[in-house]
């Protein structure tokens, strides 16, 4: 019988988080303050810890994972990897198809792998409470279950509409001892003044985060705590693809490309960016980037500085963008809805080093269910993309007799996102048109610099 599951042992979990800046053939673009100028890591301390901005900008090919991360890791990880020979039947292809499965982390998805580092490294500096923001939950309940681990006080500035949506993500927080508040709260300055206006605002992720940014910024016992989009989130993804490597080895062998979907960036540079260090050293691999057409960021967005909140409270970065101001049309993969990109993915795009594809929402969830009735896991919508992907390419390989090894993470699980398939199988399910218009008002905005 071939083998399905690729299993390490725990003592196998890396030791080291890959920095993917050391292989890159230019050095990072810096992020800019309110005046144009690069900011140095000072302006950062008052909402991050030294350890993670040190992090945030290193150039060290390896930065060492603290035993009591590992440690807590040590809980799921390491995740499986799995060889999906029954949707390679369905599909009647010849290509070998691979999947990383991310859904075995309690919170149900990637997140937790940055959620746990970052807590330890706020406690280790003597941080008693993190603040964030959460859209659809998944980083909120990510983020509440390592606080719970390392003995911080979470606060999390839930978007409103998800909260009234999505009771179920919200329990799940309050379950490992977080505190959830509906965006915007009464808790900040920022959401007075909007409810003030405005009793009946919805919220958005924008409002979150400078909810979040302002209470960490004005309270010394406490820091800010993002889930994407950064580099020491990214930095600390990598053990998805480190682990992956070696058991590519294991298996006797190694993908021909490689598949994530991509909000902010991170689960793709954590699976990807630990192959392209081969790619750099000659190695050919394909590194596949995977968005929703209805918030094409890589696809159709412009390569420019621009906030990371709508807000325009952040640091400038340069990225793909589709303005700071872009509201994206409500897609069901609500980790997808991200006006910009990661820096670092921005780059390697930019330089042709790393691909991008964007797929429309049906189809995403046509992939899903595909692979739902093959490989038994229900995947979450953003990682559906993924799979849409994936899909596509094994179908190509059908055409052409060719037997590539494709390989995607699987980010997480849907078990909270029912609703989405619900309303896929009830004919409700949409997809949105590009959104031309919308998207060229939102650049038309985009801060000027330089
Ligand atoms: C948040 C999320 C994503 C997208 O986020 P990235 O920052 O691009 O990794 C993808 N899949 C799942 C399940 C998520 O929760």
């Amino acid at each position: 019988m071939p083998q399905t599951k690729f299993l390490l042992d725990e003592s196998e979990i890396p030791t080291h988080w890959y920095n993917v800046v050391a292989d890159m053939p230019n050095p990072p673009t810096p992020p800019l303050g309110p005046n144009g100028q690069p900011i140095g890591p000072e302006a950062l301390t008052a909402i991050f810890p030294m350890s993670l901005i040190e992090q945030e900008v290193s150039g060290e090919r390896w930065i060492a994972i603290p035993e009591p991360v590992r440690e807590a890791l040590r809980l799921y990880r390491p995740s499986p990897l799995v060889r999906a020979h029954r949707l390679e039947a369905a599909l009647g292809t010849p290509a070998k198809i691979y999947f990383k499965n991310e859904s075995v982390s309690p919170a149900g998805s990637h997140k937790v792998n940055t959620a746990i580092p970052q807590a330890y490294y706020n406690k280790l500096a003597g941080i008693k409470r993190l603040a964030t923001e959460t859209g659809a939950g998944q980083w909120g309940s990510s983020i509440a279950l390592a606080g719970q681990m390392f003995g911080l006080e979470v606060r999390i500035f839930m978007v409103k509409v998800s909260y009234d949506q999505k009771p179920f993500r919200r329990s799940m927080m309050q379950t490992w001892g977080g505190q959830v508040f509906a965006s915007p709260s009464m808790e900040t300055q920022t959401g007075r003044n909007i409810l003030a206006k405005d009793p009946d605002n919805q919220g958005s992720l924008g409002i979150a985060i400078s909810e979040a940014v302002e209470e960490a910024a004005s309270r010394a016992d406490t820091n800010y705590s993002l889930g994407s989009v950064l580099n020491h989130v990214i930095l600390h993804q990598t053990i998805i693809g480190l682990e992956a490597k070696k058991q590519f080895a294991k298996a006797g062998d190694y993908p021909d490309m490689v598949f994530a979907p991509c909000g902010g960036g991170s689960n793709f540079g954590g699976v990807a960016f630990p192959f392209f260090a081969d790619k750099a050293a000659g190695k050919n691999v394909r590194l596949v980037a995977v968005e929703p057409t209805s918030c094409p960021t890589l696809t159709k967005g412009t390569y420019a500085y621009d906030f990371g909140d709508t807000a325009g409270f952040t640091p400038l970065m340069k990225m793909y963008t589709l303005g700071h101001d872009f509201m994206p049309p409500g897609i069901h993969a609500g980790g997808l809805r991200y006006h910009g990109d990661s820096p670092l993915v921005s780059q390697l795009y930019n330089e042709g080093l790393i691909e991008a594809v964007a797929v429309p929402q049906l189809a995403t969830f046509e992939a899903g269910v595909l692979f739902a009735r093959s490989e038994g896991i229900i995947p979450a919508p953003e990682s559906n993309h993924a799979i849409r992907a994936c899909i596509d390419e094994a179908l190509r390989c059908k055409a052409s007799g060719e037997k590539k090894t494709l390989f995607f993470n699987l980010s997480g699980h849907g078990h909270f996102d029912m609703a989405s398939y619900d309303r896929y199988f009830s004919g409700k399910l949409e997809d949105y048109s590009y959104p031309e218009e919308a998207i060229r008002a939102s650049l038309a905005n985009l801060p000027k610099v330089g």
